[in-house]
């Protein structure tokens, strides 16, 4: 995007509110100082910016708990069979060494505001002039009656990577011809809107695929819509014919809870009993460093503002991704990165001096439906009434050509790389 006259108008404004509010700071440091705890497309995307665009003033440390990042996005696509588990994986040694940033290879213990400390769980302490927060979510354990995390192994959520993606999987490949899997969805807002729905695909292809077309997959959803749902559910029927049976909170009267060891679920309306699987994707929160820093209410996200993704509450912090309430953005780690360069931004404006121009932000969400028929929702976003406010949205259309909808999948995959080169490089 080209800059207008009055985006440099504004950008110079940023820049005199930088050098009036943000440098004196870090008078006297040899270098600004950044920490950024969360290495996902929110934490490493900013990290990457800050310390590409910073003119060599600022010294970014990255605070990662995993050696290796494995995303949630395109893991749908491994349960699918359409990527190997090893697709998802990425590592952080290209972008430390190509940008100077320190890892610390550590989990962030916790934030001390008030001194501008991290705390890494081994008690070192790391100050900050800025610090970005990009932790993802926690999972609300206590959602669903019965489910608990000693039942994640048995009723797995796989909305987090590693051993619960995987779980998914091998349990999808042991339901038999004529068995029930039943997915309960999440309430808003949660990571990735159109997700659940995207994997019960994924599940309906495996089954189809693999000759148990017996087999049926049932959403029990508590909301009454969901991302996509005018093209999903066409799809699905086109697809899997009644394979997939969505039910919202009207029809199944509620989730009234789960048993375990039976493998049983309860709602208002049925009991549904020996299912071959329960997938368990539960209420979501930020994630625990953020909230026990006291940037979000109890069992909440984190407010921000949207004209610079600081927290509401600390100007010294950045909170971006699935962690912050951001407004019209969905959950995705398209929306994280994007956020995140909006932050850059901001925080090489304030500590550097380097230009800053009014934040724009942009998402697009892909769901594969079934080999080569993708369909895509997204839009233009800015600060509206304090607010991240639409400006422009699009959404793919029930009964799109063949061709639409294999364009839209190449889309899908080229983002995925795009996406990661950008991130982790
Ligand atoms: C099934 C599924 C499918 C999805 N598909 C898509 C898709 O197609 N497109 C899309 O755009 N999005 C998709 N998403 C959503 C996407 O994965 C998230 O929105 C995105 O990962 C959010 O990025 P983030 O940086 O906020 O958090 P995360 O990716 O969760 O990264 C957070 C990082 O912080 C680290 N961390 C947390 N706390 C600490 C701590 N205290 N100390 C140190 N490190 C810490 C974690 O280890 C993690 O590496 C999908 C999600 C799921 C579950």
């Amino acid at each position: 995007m080209t800059p207008t006259r009055r985006d440099l108008v504004a950008a110079s404004g940023a820049v005199l509110a930088a050098a009036t509010l943000g440098m004196p700071a870090v008078l006297g440091q040899a270098k600004a100082r950044v920490v950024v705890v969360g290495g996902g497309p929110g934490g490493a995307t900013a990290a990457k910016y800050i310390a590409r665009d910073g003119g060599g003033r600022i010294a970014v440390t990255l605070v990662e708990e995993h050696e290796v990042y494995q995303s949630c996005f395109h893991s749908n696509l491994y349960i699918g069979g359409f990527k190997s588990y090893e697709q998802l994986l990425h590592r952080y040694d290209a972008l430390t060494a190509a940008y100077g940033i320190t890892l610390a290879r550590q989990r962030a213990a916790r934030i001390e505001r008030d001194r501008k400390n991290v705390v890494l769980a081994d008690g070192t302490r790391l100050p900050y002039d800025r610090l970005v927060l990009s932790p993802g979510i926690d999972l609300k354990y206590d959602s669903v009656p019965g489910w608990s995390q000693d039942a994640e192994e048995i009723m797995p959520h796989g909305w987090k990577p590693g051993r619960q993606t995987l779980l998914i999987r091998e349990k999808l490949d042991a339901v038999p011809d004529g068995g029930t899997i039943v997915m309960i969805a999440p309430p808003n807002p949660y990571r990735c809107p159109p997700g659940p729905y995207e994997r019960a695909s994924m599940f309906a292809h495996v089954l189809k695929s693999t000759g148990r077309t017996k087999a049926r997959v049932v959403i029990l959803d508590p909301k009454d819509s969901f991302s996509k749902q005018g093209v999903f559910m066409p799809d699905w029927e086109k697809r899997y014919g009644t394979m997939i049976e969505w039910l919202g909170p009207r029809v199944h009267d509620g989730i009234k809870s789960v048993d375990p060891a039976k493998g049983t679920v309860v709602t208002g309306f049925e009991t549904y009993e020996n299912c071959a699987f329960v997938n368990v994707i539960p209420a979501q929160m930020a994630g625990a460093v953020a909230r026990e820093a006291g940037l979000a209410p109890a069992g909440g996200y984190c407010a921000i503002d949207p004209a610079t993704m600081k927290s509401t509450v600390d100007p010294a912090v950045f909170v971006l991704g699935d962690a912050c309430i951001a407004g019209d953005m969905p959950k995705s780690a398209f929306s994280a990165n994007n956020q995140a360069k909006v932050a850059a931004m901001v925080a090489c404006s304030e500590l550097a001096g380097e230009p800053a121009f009014p934040a724009r932000y942009f998402n697009t969400c892909w769901s594969l439906v079934a080999p080569d028929d993708a369909i895509k929702v997204g839009g233009r976003y800015e600060p509206r009434d304090g607010r991240i406010a639409a400006t422009e949205t699009f959404i793919s259309q029930p009964g799109e050509s063949d061709e639409v909808r294999r364009q839209t999948q190449a889309e899908n995959l080229a983002w995925y790389e795009a996406i990661s080169a950008d991130i982790f490089t």
